[in-house]
């Protein structure tokens, strides 16, 4: 078996610390956590961490400089970094500052965005690493395999249904415009009408649901579709 992907935890909160080594340690990763800047450098050159997330308000040295750091260095020169920042404006600063971060979390954040958001870096950078099941509450997708499961029943979708189904099930909780799925789903330069968008969503919610089982998919009147977390 591949060793486990080791993860840098630099979070100087201890209760946040805890509950992502927790989380993540339950995701398979290997956890260090570092409570502030200077500790996160020492750790990350013991052993090269396979991803970083990385708090903006640290300790001795801000996450922008730790980030910074991780970047000249040649074995963390490209290792993923996904910063935590306190508010919107501020993750709005931080793009801004282009401190070469892969990705950006606002607190609060939920612990199954924060595991998809990581699965999807993982994913774009190391392909191999990354953990390709998903799940939402009882339904299951093996991304590898192309296969969805719903309380171990096998559930047949078609090859855009699928494509709908990940995209929600890596953001879950978080409502998706028929115009924001087409996006994702078809690409931005297909032309494809909103309404078909409904009709994928009706097909996906017949094939996911048998008999008395929950409609896990979530309707928001004039906004569009989430899948519950
Ligand atoms: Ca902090």
């Amino acid at each position: 078996m591949a060793k486990a992907p080791y993860v840098l935890v630099v979070e100087d909160e201890a209760a946040l610390a805890d509950l992502l080594r927790y989380n993540l340690e339950k995701e398979g990763y290997r956890v260090s956590v570092a409570r502030d800047g200077e500790e996160a450098l020492v750790v990350a050159a013991e052993e090269t961490p396979d991803l970083v997330v990385l708090d903006w308000m640290l300790p001795k040295a801000p996450g922008v400089e730790v980030c910074r750091r991780l970047r000249g260095r040649q074995d963390t020169r490209n290792t993923p970094i996904v910063m935590l920042t306190a508010r919107v404006e501020e993750s709005d600063r931080i793009r801004g500052l282009d401190t070469g971060a892969d990705d950006y979390i606002t607190k609060p954040f939920s612990m199954s965005e924060l595991l998809a958001r990581l699965r999807a870096v993982m994913r774009r950078i190391r392909p191999g690493l990354a953990d390709d099941k998903i799940v939402c509450g009882d339904i299951v997708m093996d991304r590898a395999q192309h296969r969805v499961k719903r309380r171990g029943r096998e559930v047949r979708l078609g090859p855009t249904e699928f494509r709908i189904l990940d995209h929600l099930m890596q953001h879950p909780g978080r409502v998706f415009s028929r115009e924001q799925l087409l996006d994702a789903v078809w690409g931005s330069d297909v032309y494809v009408e909103a309404r078909t968008v409904d009709v994928h969503i009706g097909r996906l919610r017949k094939a996911l649901m048998v008999g008395e089982e929950a409609d896990p998919i979530r309707t928001v009147r004039s906004a569009g579709y989430a899948i519950e977390d």
